[in-house]
C-alpha cells in the first residue's frame, strides 16, 4: 500500500489551479522521518520530542539530546525540520521531571512550557541541544516552536531564552545558526488575541487536536464525548478562519499540524481558509497530495463560503462529503 500510494512522491504539492503547497510531516523518531522523506512530504512540520524523554528513566544530557535531534535531521526531507520542545503533561507524564502527581485536570494543568519554565535547566538545555543540532545544518531551515504559548508575556520569556542559548553556546566556541522560532497555536485565548502576539514569531503552527478540544470544553481522548470534540464544528471553523486571515494579512507563515490536517474534508476547507502549508502523519502526504491536484483555490473558497454559513456539525460534513465525492 505504502509502494502504490507514494508514487506521487517526487511531484509537486500544488492545487489543480498551480497554487504550491507546503505538506509536512509529523514525526516522533527516526523513522518517522525516513518514512516522512519515503512518503513525500517536503520536510518536517512537528517533531514531537517527548518521545525521547519518554523513553528514557532519567534527564538525558545536552549531548545525548544534540545526537538525536542532529540525526532527526539528517534523516529528514530537505534538512527542514520543525523541532517543538518539550510537551509533556496532560495524558503523558515523566516522573524525572516531578510530574509524578495527579491533576484534577491535567489538560488545563501543569504540561507543555508551563512545566518546562518551572525546570530553567532542563528547559535551556534543551533549547541548546536544539540549536546546536540545526547549526550542523546550514543548507538546512531548522525551526524551534513552543507548545500551548497562551500569553504575549510566555513568548517575551521564550524569545529571551533562545537568545541566551546562542549566548551561552556562542562563548564555548560553537558557531550558530539562529532559528526560525515559531509558537503553537492551540490555547483559545492565543487564538482570540492572535494579532497581539504576531510580531513575536517568525511563524504561527495550529495545534488543532488541543485546540479543537479547548474550544468545545470535550476531551480530545474521552469517547463519552467526541460528538463534540469535532474539528468540523462550525465555530471551531470560524476560529480557524480568524487565526489563518490574521497570520495572511501580517505575511506570518502560518501551518496547521493537527490530525485534521489530512483528512480530506477538513483539509479542503482550510485551504478555501488560505493556509498553504499543512502537516500530517507521513501516511496521508500522498492521498492529500493528490486531492489537492484535483481542486482549484477558487473552487475551496467558494465552499469555505457555503460551509461558513452552516450551524451545525452534521450539515458540515454532509456538505463536505458530497464535496469530496465530486472533487474524487
Ligand atoms: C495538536 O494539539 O494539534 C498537536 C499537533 O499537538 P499534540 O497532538 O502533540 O498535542
Ligand atoms: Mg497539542
Amino acid at each position: 500500500l505504502r509502494d502504490q500510494l507514494a508514487t506521487n512522491r517526487d511531484e509537486k504539492a500544488q492545487t489543480k489551479c498551480g497554487t504550491e503547497l507546503r505538506l509536512e510531516a509529523n514525526i516522533n523518531g527516526v523513522s518517522d522521518a525516513k518514512a516522512a522523506a519515503a512518503m513525500g512530504a517536503s520536510g518536517i512540520g512537528l517533531y514531537r520530542t517527548e518521545y525521547l524523554y519518554l523513553t528514557h528513566s532519567d534527564l538525558p544530557d545536552e549531548d545525548e539530546q544534540y545526537e538525536v535531534y542532529r540525526d532527526i535531521i539528517a534523516a529528514s526531507p530537505n534538512h527542514n525540520v520543525t523541532i517543538r520542545t518539550l510537551d509533556i503533561g496532560g495524558d503523558k507524564t515523566v516522573a524525572y521531571l516531578g510530574h509524578d502527581h495527579k491533576e484534577a485536570n491535567p489538560f488545563m494543568g501543569w504540561r507543555s512550557i508551563r512545566l518546562s519554565f518551572e525546570h530553567p535547566e532542563f528547559f535551556n538545555t534543551q533549547i541548546r541541544a536544539i540549536v546546536r543540532a540545526a547549526s550542523e545544518f546550514p543548507q538546512g531551515t531548522a525551526r524551534i516552536m513552543f507548545p500551548m504559548v497562551t500569553t504575549v508575556e510566555e513568548l517575551r520569556k521564550l524569545r529571551s531564552m533562545i537568545r541566551k542559548a546562542y549566548k551561552t553556546l556562542t562563548a564555548r566556541d560553537i558557531k550558530v545558526k539562529e532559528l526560525l522560532f515559531g509558537m503553537m497555536l492551540e490555547v483559545p485565548a492565543a487564538a482570540i488575541s492572535i494579532d497581539t502576539m504576531l510580531d513575536l514569531v517568525d511563524f504561527v503552527s495550529i495545534g488543532s487536536n488541543d485546540l479543537v478540544q479547548y474550544l468545545m470544553a470535550a476531551d480530545r481522548d474521552n469517547p463519552k464525548v467526541s460528538h463534540l470534540c469535532q474539528p468540523l464544528a462550525p465555530p471551531v471553523l470560524r476560529v480557524l478562519k480568524h487565526v489563518i486571515t490574521a497570520c495572511n494579512e501580517s505575511r506570518t507563515p502560518v501551518t496547521v499540524c493537527g490530525e485534521m490536517a489530512g483528512k480530506p474534508k477538513a483539509f479542503l476547507l482550510l485551504l478555501g481558509m488560505g493556509l498553504r502549508r499543512f502537516s500530517m502523519s507521513p501516511a496521508f502526504v500522498p492521498s492529500i497530495k493528490q486531492l489537492a491536484s484535483q481542486i482549484s483555490i477558487e473552487e475551496a473558497e467558494s465552499i469555505v463560503a457555503t460551509v461558513m454559513k452552516f450551524k451545525t456539525t452534521a450539515q458540515v460534513k454532509k456538505y463536505m462529503t458530497r464535496q469530496i465525492e465530486q472533487v474524487a
